[in-house]
């Protein structure tokens, strides 16, 4: 009897990537044809409830860039990308019937919206074998040693509980498949006009200049790693504000999977092999560490990341005054630490993780609004947004997340000690401070 043709079919979502990206590789170990497919989601360019654009113009232009470059190393591999400017549950019932798509492949999701998108096209799409697939983590949810209801709620808890007793597995590889999978494909990437936007230049001032894209996350690993041996010194650096090379940069790249975290890990590993080993080499795994902990505590608590009361179940008086989230925004509160870096996340769609944990604790705690609101705008505008870290960080910082102390930053005292000679604000509020 003639087997049936197997023909795969990648979702491609938050995994943009060809290099240890785990649904590519099982897919291409299939057997038979591969496609790969992405949607530009009319709804993430929509208005929010609060009024903001889902994606504001930093990550669509980054994601068009990202697409451009995913596009090229696919091709490495014979394999093409179908891209759309349409809902994902309209495309891949189409798309499954045109190609005859058996297997559909994917990373694994579980915050509300993508389960609800993904829902909503298995409900049009009969017959077809899913695979998703863990393809974002450092420490595999296969691998560790407690259930994931039972994650810790203290960061250094979980840390420790990890750390020296589970091993991050290998990178995989996919293989390349024959040139006969080719096909004719007419599919265009949207413009910035397509999805709302004029096109814009980078701010000189920007500290994060780079473009979307697998190649440039390889090249500015490399950059920072090896050229530069930055890393070496990353502990000293990590709190600074102003330039490109205080902290790594990774986040916009991991955000959207055109890097692996994996990748990272393993390279951190080739420099300690090669160079050294010290605090600072150290202390970026840690960092990494902190962006799966998010991963897990969203796993476990679900949707009530999203909720006002956080994963504390902790009630304050917020308020949602429209005049002070107005002044928050638009950098004209009475702190210009603060203003510094709203303007700074305006007009570059980047703030420093120092800038972000300040302006987060002026507006839960000192404006006591609700932080939901601030973690919206952040979601619009960085161009690093990833759902977890955001929604965790605001939670951590707004005193209804994983904060076993509930600080408030002293936003003057920051900005005296990171700040001293007013360099930053100087940059952003173009006000001579002194
Ligand atoms: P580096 O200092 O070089 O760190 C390396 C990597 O470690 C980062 O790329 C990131 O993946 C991870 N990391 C570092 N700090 C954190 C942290 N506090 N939480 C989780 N992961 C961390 N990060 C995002 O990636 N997306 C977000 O939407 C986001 N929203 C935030 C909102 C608030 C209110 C705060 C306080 C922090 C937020 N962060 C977010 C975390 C952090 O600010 C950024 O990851 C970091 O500034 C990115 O710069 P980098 O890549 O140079 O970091």
């Amino acid at each position: 009897m003639q087997k049936t043709k197997i023909n795969n079919l990648i979702w491609f979502r938050n995994d943009l990537r060809t290099i240890d990206n785990s649904v590519l590789s099982e897919a291409t170990k299939n057997g038979g044809s591969v496609i790969g497919l992405y949607c530009f989601d009319p709804r993430e360019f929509t208005t929010d409830k609060f009024g903001f654009k889902k994606t504001a113009k930093f990550r669509t232009k980054f994601l068009i860039e990202t697409i451009q470059d995913l596009i090229i190393q696919l091709s490495k591999l014979n394999i093409d990308l179908l891209v759309f400017n349409d809902l994902p549950e309209h495309v891949i019932p189409q798309i499954c019937e045109t190609y005859n798509i058996t297997d559909i492949y994917l990373q694994e999701e579980w915050t509300q919206e993508e389960v609800d998108i993904e829902n909503a096209v298995k409900s049009k799409t009969g017959q077809i074998s899913w695979h998703s697939f863990y393809n974002q983590f450092l420490y595999h949810p296969e691998d560790i040693n407690f259930d994931i209801s039972k994650t810790p709620q203290v960061f250094t808890v979980f840390r420790k509980k990890l750390e020296k007793y589970i091993e991050i597995r290998n990178g995989v590889v996919a293989e390349a498949l024959p040139i006969s999978n080719r096909i004719e494909n007419n599919t265009t990437i949207p413009a910035l006009s397509d999805l709302g936007f004029e096109d814009f230049k980078t701010h000189v001032n920007s500290a994060f200049p780079f473009k979307g894209g697998e190649t440039e996350a390889q090249n500015r690993l490399n950059e920072y790693f090896f050229e530069t041996k930055k890393l070496g010194f990353y502990k000293k650096t990590r709190n600074g504000l102003v330039g490109v090379d205080y902290s790594s940069k990774f986040s916009p790249w991991l955000a959207n999977g055109s890097i692996s975290v994996r990748t990272i890990y393993w390279k951190i590993k080739q420099f300690e092999k090669e160079h050294y080993k010290n605090q600072s080499t150290y202390w970026l795994i840690f960092e990494l560490i902190w962006r799966d902990y998010f991963k897990y505590v969203s796993m476990k608590h679900g949707n009530q990341i999203f909720k006002l009361e956080g994963i504390l179940n902790k009630h304050y008086d917020w308020s949602n005054n429209q005049n002070l989230v107005s002044k928050w925004i638009n950098g004209e509160t009475q702190d210009d630490f603060v203003n510094a870096n709203m303007i700074e996340i305006n007009e570059t769609g980047w703030m420093s993780n120092r800038g972000r944990q300040n302006v987060a604790s002026y507006f839960a705690k000192e404006l006591q609004l609700d932080w939901r609101i601030g973690a919206a705008y952040f979601e619009s505008m960085l161009m690093d947004y990833d759902v977890h870290s955001n929604y965790g960080n605001w939670m951590y910082v707004a005193g209804v997340g994983n904060d076993p102390r509930d600080r408030k930053f002293n936003t003057k005292l920051q900005a005296e000690r990171y700040d001293a000679n007013g360099k930053f604000r100087r940059l952003w509020l173009q006000v001579s401070l002194f």
